[in-house]
């Protein structure tokens, strides 16, 4: 595979973002990036999608660490006695 296309491109673009690919497919494709400005465009977005979406996971936090803030929570406002509770 000499002259990658943008075809060929987008095609491995998710394995180059995965870094599953071989070290000279990786080469060929950082080689297209180098001057076709299309597609280092959809490849920035690609990853800045999905950059974004693995930091969202961040966000999610595990059930038993979740669940103890829960009980942290509901246990301090047990204590707090509201002088006009309904
Ligand atoms: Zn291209």
């Amino acid at each position: 595979m000499q002259n990658v296309t943008c075809a060929d491109f987008l095609k491995e673009l998710t394995d180059y973002l995965d870094a599953t690919i071989d070290e000279s497919t990786r080469a060929e494709l950082e080689d297209h990036l180098a001057w076709c400005h299309n597609c280092y465009v959809v490849c920035n977005t690609t990853k800045k999608t999905i950059e974004i979406y693995r930091d969202s996971q961040l966000y999610e936090l595990p059930d038993d660490l979740r669940s103890r803030l829960q009980t942290a929570i509901l246990a301090k406002c047990a204590t707090r006695k509201k002088p006009s509770a309904t």
